[in-house]
């Protein structure tokens, strides 16, 4: 998922523009992991996730992730500026000069304005932008609470947008539907919860720098990419026959 180890293919010609450092947000269940893939993959920039890179480092051992290590074993958080090396370790990697997608940094305006000076001070060739995509509450929570899966082939279904032919029977093998644990309403609001206190914060940073935009998560998954796309091009002041619709509200 992270794409941190893994070697990108050169952008296709078209996209050859430089995409730069983006911050995509999104709620649990907007299909921001898909898009973020989609972008990966249109152009060959690595996805960094600031869990995954923390795993990594403890995993390796190495000083940072043994600092935090200690940190948590004594059951406190990782703090800003643990989190801030991580990153900056991660941003020498050679594969981010084209650019990179961040996904769960910064989470507080202490890293937002950390990560803008550092990108300043290391030359980066564009400040980083924010994209965050938006679902209605009520549409995502049926996306998650609606959410089913077979146990015997694990085909996904949802029961109000994808509904099996027959009750909650398996189309493919008639077997009875089932429910992930945390697919449930309670599980929903405590995400929601979470998402908020940890994103919220860092969005006003970018948006009255002129660096953030809103677009419509609800749509299929090819119309929200051209729209992240279209986002993506208006905010580097990359011409394109985007709509002004089809930008993001900024
Ligand atoms: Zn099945």
């Amino acid at each position: 998922m992270n794409g941190n180890s893994v070697s990108h293919p050169a952008a296709p010609a078209e996209n050859n523009f430089l995409p730069g450092p983006v911050l995509l947000l999104g709620a649990p269940g907007v299909g921001k992991g898909t898009q973020a893939q989609i972008l990966v993959a249109k152009f060959g920039i690595p996805q960094i996730s600031t869990g995954d890179l923390l795993r990594e480092h403890r995993r390796n051992k190495t000083e940072l992730g043994l600092l935090a290590d200690d940190l948590m074993r004594q059951g406190k958080l990782v703090p800003d500026d643990l989190v801030n090396q991580i990153v900056a370790a991660r941003l020498r990697g050679p594969d981010t000069g084209r650019g990179y997608i961040l996904d769960g940094f910064p989470r507080t305006l202490g890293q937002a304005e950390w990560l803008d000076s550092h990108l300043a001070e290391t030359g980066s060739s564009a400040p980083l932008i924010a994209i965050e995509i938006q679902v209605d509450e009520p549409q995502l929570l049926r996306r998650i609470t609606g959410r089913r899966t077979c146990p015997k082939c694990n085909r996904i279904y949802n029961i109000y947008f994808s509904p099996p032919r027959r009750d909650e029977l398996c189309d493919e093998d008639a077997t009875p539907l089932v429910q992930r644990g945390d697919d449930t309403e309670e599980a929903f609001h405590k995400r929601m919860e979470e998402y908020r206190a940890k994103t919220l914060p860092v969005i006003p940073h970018y948006r009255s720098a002129g660096r953030f935009r809103t677009v419509n998560g609800d749509a299929p998954v090819e119309t929200v990419a051209a729209s992240v796309l279209c986002a993506l091009k208006d905010l580097r002041r990359v011409p394109s026959d985007c709509k002004a619709s089809e930008t993001g509200v900024r």
